[in-house]
């Protein structure tokens, strides 16, 4: 699709196909109250005052959007002063946030396509760093993403206002970037992954000359911000879509700009286990934001990052470094090259290294060892890692089973069970093996833990 494919679809005139409400599906009944309030509110002031966004896509589809977003012709300062539960945010886009109790009502100014110099309006090297140049609605759709995104719900006549028929790709279920792929992407490289992420999410085909570009403006994602990258990858892998998102970013090429160890990783013939455990990850996180129980960054990426982290170590070794050195330099290794691209907290790389470093001690069973690793802080975490890892390996399974009956029985029984069973022999080749008083000296290969499976 190119920009004059576009034009076809709009009215001549640039102006919005018009949908009356008898003619289309939303009600104000799934709408949240807060934006409710919000529209009502700009409208009696003399405001335009409309739904748009994920929003208004989603309540078409017959989804519940998670969030709502207003746009309007009020300035945020005048929105604000509307609002008394208002604040400004945002820098390279201003908007108010109107606060109900949980709910955060996104108010955003329509802004314009054309800076005529008065308004603040910021590009390098092609990519938009600040946008606030207000404008019309009609120049407000143009400006965003994907057709299926443009769509105005206005609570004026409660019509649905489409100037880019995104009403058509709702139907063909597409997405189709606004314009120029090409500059669209280079103004804002993260556009990229928003079409595969809501593809993903929708069950769309992103139409072939939205996905063109990729190949060769990809790299680009490797100058975005890694904080933006960061927020991206939630949304990304913790949305709920994590499976279909990361097929969606292999398939279109784009994980190596994003996750290029993984890509790497993925990309070697013997990746089957690895790819197994990633993906049993992302469905088991899948699972869980739908039955709403929590889930953690920090478990997610050491799935990521784990075979990077584990053919990284075992290079080392090759290399004749003793494993317990190995992996803690294994690991900062990958989570530095990681944190070019993605920005991970602190507290999340921590655990991350947390969980991989107690790996190997599920397989030190005596009894002073287990009852300390039951009562870490990171166990619960570092438990279901293993029997992710437990699906490659009968070996683990069993180790798996095993920590799985010490957690059910009651201590007093455990302890007698350690007590009556010989220690078993622990296996020192893995993830941040604490060095030993006096070692042996182990084989040089053949004893590291496989992809995700046993050692
Ligand atoms: P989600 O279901 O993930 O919330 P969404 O489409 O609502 O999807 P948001 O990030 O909440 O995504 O953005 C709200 C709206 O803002 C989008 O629907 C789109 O119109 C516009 N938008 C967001 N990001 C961009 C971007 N990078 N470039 C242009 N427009 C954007
Ligand atoms: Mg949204």
């Amino acid at each position: 699709m190119n920009s004059e494919s576009i034009v076809r679809n709009a009215p001549v005139d640039g102006s919005f196909r018009i949908i009356p409400r008898s003619e289309h599906s939303i009600s104000r009944k799934s709408i949240s109250s807060g934006a409710l309030r919000v529209l009502y509110r700009l409208h009696e002031a003399g405001f335009r005052a409309c739904l748009v966004g994920g929003a208004v896509r989603d309540l078409l589809l017959g989804g519940h959007p998670k969030d709502f977003d207003v746009a309007t012709n009020a300035t945020p300062e005048q929105v604000r002063e509307l609002f008394r539960n208002c604040r400004l945010i945002g820098r390279r886009f201003r908007l108010a946030h109107v606060v109900f109790g949980r709910e955060i009502v996104e108010v955003a100014t329509f802004r314009g396509s054309s800076d005529d110099g008065s308004g603040d309006r910021h590009l390098v090297d092609g990519r938009l760093v600040r946008d606030n140049v207000y404008g019309s609605i009609e120049e407000d759709a143009l400006r965003r993403d994907f057709t299926v995104n443009a769509l105005y719900y206005d609570i004026a006549d409660f019509s649905v206002r489409d100037a880019v028929g995104g009403m058509d790709d709702l139907k063909r279920r597409t997405m189709r970037l606004i314009g120029d792929p090409e500059q669209r992407y280079r103004e804002d490289p993260v556009r990229m992954l928003r079409a595969a992420r809501l593809a993903a999410k929708l069950g769309f085909e992103i139409a072939p000359d939205t996905a063109a570009p990729f190949a060769a403006l990809g790299p680009l994602l490797s100058e975005a911000p890694p904080a933006r990258l960061f927020d991206e990858s939630l949304k990304l892998f913790l949305g709920g879509y994590g499976l279909a998102s990361f097929r969606a970013l292999e398939r279109y090429g784009l994980l190596e700009h994003v996750f290029p160890g993984t890509a790497r990783a993925l990309a070697r013939t013997d990746s089957g286990a690895f790819r197994h455990l990633l993906e049993q990850t992302l469905a088991n996180t899948d699972a869980r934001v739908r039955e709403d129980k929590p889930v953690t960054p920090a478990f997610l990426f050491a799935a990521m990052l784990w075979e990077p982290a584990r053919s990284t170590a075992q290079a080392l070794i090759d290399g004749g470094s003793d494993a317990s050195i190995a992996w803690p330099n294994a690991t900062a290794r990958v989570l530095r090259e990681q944190a070019q691209r993605v920005a991970i907290p602190r507290r999340f790389t921590l655990a991350i290294e947390e969980i991989w470093a107690l790996q190997p001690r599920f397989s030190i069973r005596t009894k002073k060892r287990v009852f300390r690793l039951l009562e870490h802080p990171r166990f619960r975490a570092a438990y279901d890692f293993l029997l992710l890892r437990a699906n490659e390996s009968p070996e683990l399974a069993e180790l798996g089973r095993w920590w799985t009956d010490a957690q059910e029985i009651d201590s007093g029984e455990l302890a007698n069970r350690l007590n009556a069973a010989p220690a078993a022999p622990s296996s020192a080749d893995e993830p941040g093996a604490a060095p030993k008083k006096r070692r042996r000296r182990r084989r040089k290969s053949g004893s590291m833990p496989q992809a995700s499976g046993g050692e």
